[in-house]
C-alpha cells in the first residue's frame, strides 16, 4: 500500500509539520485479556511540539445506541428459533454474540479509562485533535505564534512512501506495552 504524507504549513510562521497517512491499527489488552481495536487519529502534541499520532477517542453514547440495538436483534424470534435449528441464520447469531461481546468491551474500556488520549511518540497526555476544514485550515488549533495550520493540497506527482500496516498494543490508559 503507497500513501502520500500531508504537508502541513502554519500560517503565522515558518513551522513546517507532515501528517502521515500510514496504515495504523491501535489494540488495546484490558486487564482481562480481552482486547479492543482503535484508530489514531493526528493531533498536535504539546510535549513533542509538533504533530504526532495520538489515540482517538470513543463515542460511549454512540456505542450504547450500537450496543442496544444489536442486543434487540439479537432477541428477535426468528433467530432464537434459528438457534434451536442450526438453520442459515445460526451463522448470524454468532456473528452478533461477537459483535455485541465487542461492543461491550469497548464500554468497560471507556469506563476505566482515566487519562487523556495520549500521544503515540512520547506518551504525553497533553494533546489537542487537529482537524482540517474544506479549506485545509485548522481553526481550532492556534499554534504559538498566533496563527493556523494549513494543510497543503497533495501534489499528485509527489513521492509515495509504502508502509506495512503497523499494530500498536496499548494498556487500558494507553501506554504502550509488548504484545
Ligand atoms: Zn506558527
Ligand atoms: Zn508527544
Amino acid at each position: 500500500m503507497s500513501t502520500a504524507s500531508g504537508r502541513v504549513n502554519c500560517t503565522g510562521c515558518d513551522f513546517q509539520g507532515t501528517l502521515q497517512y500510514r496504515p495504523l491499527r491501535l489494540v488495546y489488552r484490558l486487564h482481562d485479556g480481552s482486547e479492543v481495536e482503535s484508530a489514531r487519529i493526528f493531533g498536535w502534541c504539546v510535549p513533542c511540539n509538533g504533530i504526532r499520532d495520538i489515540e482517538a477517542s470513543m463515542d460511549g453514547e454512540k456505542i450504547r445506541v450500537e450496543l442496544e440495538e444489536l442486543q434487540k436483534q439479537a432477541r428477535s424470534p426468528a433467530l432464537l428459533i434459528s438457534k434451536v435449528f442450526g438453520s442459515l441464520l445460526g451463522g448470524r447469531a454468532n456473528e452478533l454474540k461477537e459483535e455485541i461481546t465487542g461492543l461491550e468491551n469497548q464500554l468497560r474500556f471507556l469506563k476505566s479509562r482515566r487519562s487523556k488520549p495520549r500521544c503515540l511518540m512520547c506518551g504525553g497526555e497533553d494533546t489537542k485533535s487537529l482537524s482540517f476544514d474544506e479549506r485545509g485550515l485548522s481553526l481550532e488549533f492556534v499554534h504559538e505564534c498566533g496563527g493556523h495550520l494549513k494543510l497543503e493540497p497533495t501534489d499528485p506527482d509527489a513521492i509515495r512512501f509504502s508502509y506495512r500496516p503497523e499494530t500498536i498494543f496499548l494498556d487500558h490508559e494507553g501506554r504502550k506495552i509488548t504484545p
